[in-house]
Formats: structure tokens, C-alpha cells, sequence
């Protein structure tokens, strides 16, 4: 089955002020059908084109060479929107709580010292990227990675990330990345952050 690009789950605007409404239309109508879209023709007629995009991230290697950059940045492009998409909500904002709560305590010494880790990662990032809070063998990270890739093609499950291409804020914030990185956390959905913890631990 050819990847399709899912339906946001709330409204284009349901992210103001936060993310304004026509970045989330360009952004999920225009990049991440093109994700979808090229990811589609690359695969198409190879024995990869029905196989799980998480599982296609983590065998890039195994991939033949001649689709393998086009995979990699548009399979890795539509599995990291997916989950953004998810990872964000109307109702979001506020701490987490539960065992993800005491994991990012031990790990970083708090929840604002993990915002600032996380938050530095995606202004570090050199042009366009994403900056990730990671399951690493069960222990909690943070990393940045470069273009589409996914933590997944490095062994490592998303917990939760932020996009930091320019495409992703250019709109509302231009050119201040530090600015949309500090107001993103009023929109992150904890109980699908806290999902995503449990199946990773
Ligand atoms: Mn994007």
C-alpha cells in the first residue's frame, strides 16, 4: 500500500497563536504531501513499497543506492510529520506528569532544563532540521538530527520533536527559531509525548 498523507487531527487553526493557521496549511498540505508523494515514486515497483515506513527507516542500509537519499529524506519526511502532527494539540502546553515527569527529573534535572536541551539543540542546528527528545536503549536523550532524518535510523525511538526547518515558523517568527522553540511548548500534547514514552520503556 502507497503512503497517504493523514488528515490533521484538529483544525488548521487550532494551534494559534502558537502556530499560526496558514503555516499548518502549507506545512501538511504542501510538505508533507510532497513527502508523500516522492516517497511514493521512489519506492514504487521495488520490493520496499509495501513495507512499514518505520521499518524502511530503520534498513536505509539494506536500501538499493539509487533510491536510497530520496527514501531517506521523504520516508523520513512523512514519518516525522506524522508524529509532530500527533505530538501537538489545542489543549496542549503545561508539564508532564507521571513516570515521564520522574524519567526527565532524573535525567535532566527537571523539566526546564530539558525545554533549554531540547530548545538548544534546534537553535544549533545548522539550516534545516529537527531537534528530538529520544528513547536511547530506555534512557532518556536529547539530539538534533539534519534534512528528514529520524532518530529511528539510528536505533533510537522519538519521544517527542520539534521541527526547526525555516518552513516550519518563517511565517510568524522569520528568522527568530529561538522564539517559536520557546512558545512550541505551549502546544505539545503530553499524553501523546507520554504514549510514546510507555512504548519506548
Ligand atoms: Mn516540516
Amino acid at each position: 500500500m502507497a503512503l497517504s498523507l493523514p488528515d490533521l487531527p484538529y483544525d488548521y487553526a487550532a494551534l494559534e497563536p502558537t502556530i499560526d493557521e496558514q503555516t499548518m496549511r502549507i506545512h501538511h498540505d504542501k510538505h508533507h504531501q510532497a513527502y508523500v508523494d516522492n516517497a511514493n515514486k521512489a519506492l514504487e515497483g521495488t520490493e520496499w513499497a509495501d513495507k512499514d515506513a518505520g521499518e524502511i527507516l530503520e534498513s536505509l542500509d539494506s536500501l538499493p543506492e539509487e533510491i536510497r537519499a530520496a527514501v531517506r529524506n521523504n520516508v523520513g519526511g512523512h514519518v516525522n510529520h506524522t508524529f509532530f502532527w500527533e505530538i501537538m494539540g489545542p489543549d496542549g502546553g503545561g508539564a508532564p506528569s507521571g513516570a515521564l515527569a520522574t524519567a526527565i527529573d532524573e535525567t535532566f534535572e527537571g523539566f526546564d532544563a530539558l525545554k533549554t536541551a531540547v530548545n538548544d539543540a534546534g537553535v544549533k542546528r545548522f539550516g534545516s532540521g529537527w531537534t528530538w527528545l529520544v528513547s536511547d536503549g530506555g534512557s532518556l536523550a536529547v539530539m538534533s538530527t539534519a534534512n528528514q532524518d529520524s532518530p529511528i535510523s539510528e536505533g533510537k525511538t522519538p519521544i517527542l520533536g520539534i521541527d526547526v526547518w525555516e518552513h516550519a515558523y518563517y511565517l510568524k517568527y522569520q528568522n527568530k527559531r529561538p522564539d517559536y522553540l520557546a512558545a512550541w511548548w505551549d502546544v505539545v500534547n503530553w499524553e501523546e509525548v507520554a504514549k510514546r514514552f510507555e512504548q519506548a520503556s
